[in-house]
């Protein structure tokens, strides 16, 4: 009998060993972050790890904001899901996540200059688990450029940017009577966007509606819809123009839902492209979401210049009006349907709207900030009513398109 039960005990705890690996794609077994901590001062500040298994490491530092960043071999970071390492002594901000196919990245931001004193890769003595450990002192300014410089010499720039445009397919030929619409999910893997009180994601809610408007856009027209991502990974600013333009698309509709310090704020807005912002809000608005490609510690990529050649002016002078036709349109047909914020049509120097070719809209779907939105926005129903209302937008925008 008390063999027996020991047997089974023994059992439970192999069977213990062999169960903590999450699959992320079916069949994809990934290196699972166990658990973190940050520990310290603002002399010198001790960050780990520890990994279900070995993977590789490389650290940069970069400026502008100072930071490390710590590319590893693609892991899934669950533990922290809700339970955020909590920054302290030289650190102030903590970011991980998915940035490539095969690659997470973990982006410390720093209070002031620092240099690594040790980081390492080791498997844990009387465990079975790997610990990535990263000491790190403050130091001066100098000291730092220096380290940069160096850093520079050896690695070069392009080892702290993200892969690009290997996701992009080529153009292709389209049939007559086609149209290819691009629907671009924001934000994805390491960079979350907004949270919700309740937690919601604002990666993932866009992804789910993406796919749920793709469904309802290939139902209704002889459109090919295209999305910039289709899983829970980082995409810069520049992939997803370079995404648009090498589609050839004929229409682009990014899809965000951010929150707002002003919690009362609610209802959903259609931003199109302008150089200067319509209102505070929407200047703060395209702010922040210029800067995701510093939230996933790439470098600051120079400005995507509009060339001022007088061909591509008249280019982009016909996409604004576009655009702006088709804003008008879909705040008509999504009125009828859901809630707007007041003054729904409104613009901002969004990075991501920057193709002179191709027509395109940012809309907000709703603001995680305030909490019916928040409810509405993880709502299936919802989702369809406001699916159906954005399609309905895309036939009459094309409609009119072919009649111009
Ligand atoms: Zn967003």
């Amino acid at each position: 009998m008390h063999l027996i039960h020991r047997l089974f005990a023994i059992l439970l705890f192999v069977l213990a060993g062999l169960t903590p690996v999450s699959a992320r794609a079916a069949g994809e077994v990934l290196p699972v972050a166990l658990a973190g901590n940050i520990a310290g001062d603002s002399a010198s500040t001790r960050f780990f790890i520890d990994f279900d298994s070995e993977l590789p490491v490389k650290t940069f530092y970069m400026d502008q904001p100072n930071r490390i960043v710590i590319d590893i071999g693609e892991a899934d970071f669950e533990f922290a899901n809700g339970k955020a390492l909590e920054p302290r002594g030289l650190i102030t901000d903590v970011q991980f996540g998915r940035i490539a196919k095969g690659r997470s990245r973990i982006v410390l931001t720093l209070l002031q200059p620092a240099e690594i004193i040790k980081a390492s890769m080791s498997k844990r003595l009387d465990h079975d688990t790997y610990r990535f450990l990263l000491d790190i002192d403050s130091t001066d300014e100098d000291t730092y450029s220096a380290l940069l410089e160096e850093q520079r010499k050896t690695i070069g720039e392009s080892g702290l940017k993200a892969h690009k445009g290997d996701r992009v397919k080529p153009v292709e030929k389209k049939e007559p009577g086609r149209f290819t619409i691009v629907l671009d999910p924001g934000h994805g893997g390491i960079d979350g966007g907004a949270t919700g009180r309740g937690g919601t994601q604002e990666k993932d809610i866009v992804l789910d509606f993406a796919f749920k408007l793709r469904e309802l856009l290939e139902n209704a027209g002889p459109f090919d819809v295209l999305l910039t991502r289709e899983e829970d990974v980082f995409m810069s600013l520049r992939e997803r123009l370079s995404f648009n333009r090498r589609s050839n698309s004929d229409l682009f509709i990014s899809i965000h839902a951010d929150s707002l310090r002003q919690r009362y704020v609610r209802g959903s807005t259609i931003y199109t492209l302008s150089k200067k912002a319509s209102d505070k809000l929407s200047e703060r608005l395209a702010e922040s979401e210029n800067s995701v490609d510093l939230v996933a510690g790439l470098a600051v990529e120079e400005e995507v210049a509009i060339v001022t050649d007088i061909l591509v002016d008249l280019t982009t002078r016909e996409t604004t009006r576009f655009s702006r036709r088709f804003s008008d349109i879909l705040v008509d047909r999504l009125s009828d349907k859901i809630r707007l914020i007041k003054n729904p049509q409104r613009s901002a120097a969004f990075g991501v709207l920057k193709a002179p070719e191709v027509p395109g809209v940012l809309i907000e779907l709703g603001y995680l900030s305030n909490a019916e939105d928040e409810k509405l926005l993880q709502d299936d129903a919802w989702h369809a009513k406001t699916a159906q209302a954005i399609t309905e937008a895309a036939i009459e925008f094309f409609s009119y398109r072919i009649n111009q």
